[in-house]
């Protein structure tokens, strides 16, 4: 090869200049390359070869992914379906970011898997590794919300037992309004007697508002009472309300 060649050649993983080597391998951090193939070397054109999205996302791209789940998580875990206003404006923007990390996730991995011979090559073995663990994890989370609503159950569950207290303290003429029960913040609390066949009174916790409505939690002694509205039971007696 040429002298002109070889000054051009530099490392993907570290940016060395790779000039006259014995061996086929990047002194500084010991990547493996083939100087007759070009994806595995930078050269000074500044174009990228897709070798070098074969490894995980950076930390600052796990950083955001975890913190969007983690957003999305504690917006499952209300009682509002739809999420509040405010959470759903977040989302128009966050969804994008998340689902676009996911794609570009799951373009690492294939860079990855087709880059794995020549990486087999490598002295030094990649470190970071729990860098491909962040988006997997966070995701299944996420995506298994979708389907199981287990953060609101998971949440109501821990706040369950203060809730109940907060039923018993309303009862005798103390209102939680405006304090944390459990878990979540209860912005007012009202009661609801109805009278015939189904009479009760039910106890209603407002911790927050959808877009449209009021929302949270709502105490009703009578089981799986029909309501004319969606609610889901996240415990005996214990329903989410929207309306
Ligand atoms: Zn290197």
């Amino acid at each position: 090869m040429t002298e002109t060649t070889e000054k051009q050649m530099m490392c993907i993983g570290c940016g060395y200049l790779l000039v006259n080597l014995p061996t086929q391998r990047c002194p500084e951090c010991g990547r493996w390359f083939n100087p007759s193939d070009a994806s595995t070397f930078l050269t000074s054109d500044k174009r990228i070869g897709w070798r070098k999205h074969a490894r995980p996302p950076s930390k600052l791209q796990c950083f955001i992914f975890a913190s969007l789940s983690f957003y999305g998580l504690l917006n499952a875990s209300g009682p509002a379906q739809w999420g509040t206003g405010s959470i759903c404006m977040a989302a128009f923007v966050g969804a994008p970011i998340w689902f676009g990390l996911l794609f570009s996730y799951a373009l690492r991995a294939l860079m990855t898997w087709y880059d794995r011979e020549r990486a087999a090559l490598d002295i030094r073995k990649r470190r970071n590794r729990w860098r491909w663990s962040v988006v997997p994890i966070c995701a299944t989370l996420v995506i298994s919300s979708w389907v199981y609503p287990w953060p609101l159950l998971l949440r109501f569950r821990l706040s369950q037992s203060a809730f109940e207290a907060a039923v018993k303290n309303y009862q005798a003429g103390v209102s939680c309004r405006g304090q944390w029960v459990g878990l979540y913040h209860v912005k007012d609390v009202s009661r609801t007697t109805y009278s015939g066949p189904a009479a009760r009174t039910t106890i209603g916790f407002m911790t927050g508002s959808s877009i449209i409505d009021p929302v949270g939690f709502e105490y009703d002694p009578m089981p799986n009472h029909p309501t004319g509205y969606m609610r889901i039971e996240v415990a005996d007696s214990w329903y989410t309300y929207e309306d």
